[in-house]
């Protein structure tokens, strides 16, 4: 099929630093978008990806999953978006929409397997996808967002996959009014997991190593502050969370938090993929009818709801925003935990020479 190149940003191995790379875009399909990328924010996974610590990464590799930008062209059957709107794109570019998971709106569930906005295979091309660090994308208008226009752009970016993500699992365990809900870790993910379940009206605590974070964890929506490393603090919230939402990249001890959770309760891990070590104690599971979950990311109308729900209630992330050419020394500053509490990269910066 033909395609044409858009600068981007990506990676040859995983050792390799990002830089300026030329990759394909596919023309429009009758049901595509063609979007002009303005923000694009910069997750966890990204370096992840980018870093293959997952495995399966696919070089080059151009990261890049929390896409906002303008509509530049759409094919002739897209009936949502007209050239000239704003549009957003999360995670996923594609899913068979045909099994019973794609029929119920869980797309990041399809059964054959969803298209990762990066280090997917393009159904249309047959080669790898690529993501936003990029000029321009190509997405099928179904998994195309539309942004409340109310809202600061560059801080909406985060919110589809970092947003999403939290949103999908506080929607599932149903926290509302009274809930009480703890988040582990104040970074991308946990600053919105804070944001969205104050918005919930859920009683929220944040656990943290970093006793720096207090006051910005308050700000951000935090009733409590708990440092992690801290028994007697732990001690003081023993058998007290409806919900933890965990987004702690690496391996860590899950035990404590479990502890920490009412009977009946619910821990549901978003960060670290992976074997548990220390292993999971299940005695205290038993005990007390409490769960260890996950959750993947959220399905389409499950973020445009997140989305509008953020329009209506002012929610965008903290962000700081960096050039293109800057995305290497972000990285070793988000491995630090040292950014407040998400970057977002202004895409007109790859116009610039590196
Ligand atoms: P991030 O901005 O780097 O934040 C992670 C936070 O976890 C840090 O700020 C830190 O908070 C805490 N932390 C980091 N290393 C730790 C360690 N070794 N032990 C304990 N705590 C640690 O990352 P993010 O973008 O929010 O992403 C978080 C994770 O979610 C990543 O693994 C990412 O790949 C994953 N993710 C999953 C999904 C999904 O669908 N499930 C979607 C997006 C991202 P404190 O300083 O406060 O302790
Ligand atoms: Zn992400």
């Amino acid at each position: 099929m033909s395609a044409y190149h858009v600068k981007a940003f990506g990676t040859e191995a995983p050792e390799a630093d990002l830089k300026q790379m030329d990759i394909e875009r596919r023309e429009t399909t009758p049901k595509d978008v063609e979007i002009e990328i303005l923000y694009c924010g910069v997750c966890h996974s990204d370096l992840h990806t980018a870093r293959n610590d997952w495995g399966g990464t696919i070089y080059p590799a151009v990261p890049g999953h929390e896409i906002v930008g303008r509509v530049t062209k759409v094919g002739r059957e897209v009936t949502k978006f007209k050239a000239g709107d704003l549009a957003a794109v999360g995670c996923m570019v594609d899913s068979c929409m045909t099994c019973e998971s794609c029929k119920n709106d869980l797309e990041q569930y399809c059964l054959n397997g969803f298209t990762g906005t990066y280090n997917g295979k393009d159904k249309h091309s047959g080669i790898q996808t690529f993501g936003g660090y990029s000029e321009k994308v190509v997405v099928d208008e179904h998994f195309v967002l539309k942004v409340p226009d109310n809202l600061d752009l560059p801080g909406v970016a985060p919110l589809l996959c970092a947003g999403i993500t939290t949103w999908s699992p506080l929607r599932h365990w149903k926290v509302g009014k009274g809930s009480k809900v703890a988040v582990v870790g104040l970074g991308g993910l946990g600053h919105m997991a804070l944001k969205l379940a104050h918005a919930l009206e859920a009683e929220v605590t944040l656990f943290s190593r970093t006793p720096g974070k207090a006051e910005d964890a308050k700000r951000l929506g935090a009733d409590h502050v708990i440092i992690s490393t801290e028994d007697a603090q732990m001690q003081s919230v023993k058998g007290k969370f409806d919900v933890i939402i965990d987004t702690v990249p690496y391996v860590h001890d899950v035990n404590p938090y479990v502890a920490t959770l009412h009977h009946s309760g619910t821990l549901v891990l978003v960060g670290y993929l992976g074997d548990l070590t220390p292993m999971l104690n299940s005695a205290p599971m038993v005990i007390g009818r409490k769960a260890v979950a996950g959750s993947l990311i959220g399905g389409i109308a499950e973020t445009q709801e997140m989305l509008d729900f953020c329009g209506e209630h002012h929610i965008v992330s903290d962000i700081e925003i960096i050039k293109m050419q800057d995305i290497n020394k972000a990285y070793e500053r988000m491995l630090k935990s040292d950014v407040k509490y998400r970057f977002v990269i202004d895409m007109a910066s790859l116009k610039y020479k590196s």
